[in-house]
């Protein structure tokens, strides 16, 4: 791109990343087609919205798969989905203590949040009970600890039991574009997915929704679905990139390039420059040796392993961590800026889930 041209659109969207405004979704596009030439330049702006408003911590996340495999939906991007011939271990829903061991080991190792997990398409109210048990007994032993459960598509009054019982957040994430989901799924829409985050919203709990890429996206599917994702105003923004696991319809797909991958994640920051974006599953395998310039940009990783696969061993994310000149954000620290930590306490207080725009 033309240096100028360049120096223009950045300059332009850290300006509106500072005041909070949405960028166009042209500037966002310009983003994403920049050349690798211009890498450091775009890493750098970014890097800058992300100081502002994390300085330079890391929060850490670790996933607890509570029940693994035999999910009766189709995503394609997904080890465990209908017919998935993925070599992972299945089996169906660990006990309360077990869980509760995994997250206390996860928190002395520095995890702020640990999110329980269970494969399908949405749960019985049988399945939210033993979540619920789960997520007060991991509340018991720590209270400081950020409990987010991630159980698919929610039905009425889930989302305030699981808020009753201690859960502090809710994922479910868009994934893709509206226009590109139903190449990705059958089962369920994508409205539903909205409905769903909606609802966990309503009720109190803090909302956490991202996306994958490299599934054969467009660079437009990905400006789509980062503006989807900010009408909804999440706390939380977890930027996946594929993991192809043999034995799903995306087993073969290699279409990302660390560079890409930053850029996707520098957009992402302009999109949301006060709300945690999250470096979540496929970095190790896509960003590579790039991960330590991803910090600059994301405030937040998952530690350790994925729901199916394994990540990085928690000692070389902590070196990393270090190592690029960042810190671990510490239990007592709030994750986000204080006009958003605010939001936050007031939607569990149940004084409302709008936020005015912007804030
Ligand atoms: S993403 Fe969730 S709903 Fe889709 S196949 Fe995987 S476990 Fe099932």
């Amino acid at each position: 791109m033309d240096p100028v041209v360049l120096d223009d659109l950045l300059t332009g969207l850290t300006a509106k990343a500072f005041a909070r405004e949405l960028p166009s979704g042209r500037e966002l596009l310009a983003v994403l087609t920049t050349d690798d030439d211009d890498l450091l330049e775009v890493v750098t702006a970014a890097s800058r919205v992300r100081r502002r408003f994390f300085g330079r911590r890391v929060k850490l996340n670790y996933l607890v798969n509570m029940k693994s495999g035999l999910c009766p939906e189709d995503c394609s991007y997904c080890s465990q989905r209908l017919g998935s011939n993925a070599e992972i271990m299945k089996y169906s829903w660990i006990g309360a203590d077990e869980a509760t061991e995994q997250a206390r080991r996860a928190i002395d190792a520095g995890a702020k949040r640990v999110c329980l997990v269970a494969s399908g398409r949405g749960r019985g109210d049988r399945d939210i009970e033993r979540v619920a048990e789960t997520v007060a007994s991991i509340k018991n032993g720590a209270p400081a600890v950020e409990v987010c459960v991630c159980l698919g598509l929610l039905k009425d009054g889930q989302a305030e039991r699981l808020r009753e019982a201690g859960a502090d957040a809710y994922n479910h994430n868009l994934n893709t574009s509206a226009e590109n989901y139903a190449d990705i799924c059958s089962t369920h829409t994508f409205d539903e997915r909205i409905a769903t985050v909606t609802n966990a919203k309503t009720a109190g709990l803090s909302p956490c929704s991202g996306a994958i890429f490299g599934m054969g996206e467009s660079n437009d599917d990905i400006v789509d679905v980062a503006l989807a994702l900010r009408e909804l105003e999440p706390d939380s923004v977890p930027v996946n990139f594929l993991i192809p696991f043999a034995g799903t319809p995306l087993g073969e797909r290699w279409d990302l390039t660390p560079q890409h991958c930053l850029r996707i994640l520098a957009m992402f920051r302009f999109v949301f420059p006060d709300v945690e974006v999250r470096l979540a599953g496929g970095r190790e395998i896509h960003l590579r040796s790039l991960q330590p310039l991803a910090l600059h940009v994301a405030n937040s990783m998952f530690l350790g392993d994925y729901l199916t696969s394994e990540g990085q061993a928690g000692d070389d994310d902590r070196a990393m961590i270090v190592d690029s000149g960042f810190v671990i954000e510490g239990a007592d620290e709030p994750t986000l800026p204080a006009h958003r930590h605010d939001l936050v306490i007031a939607r569990r207080r149940g004084v409302g889930s709008t936020a005015p725009a912007n804030t």
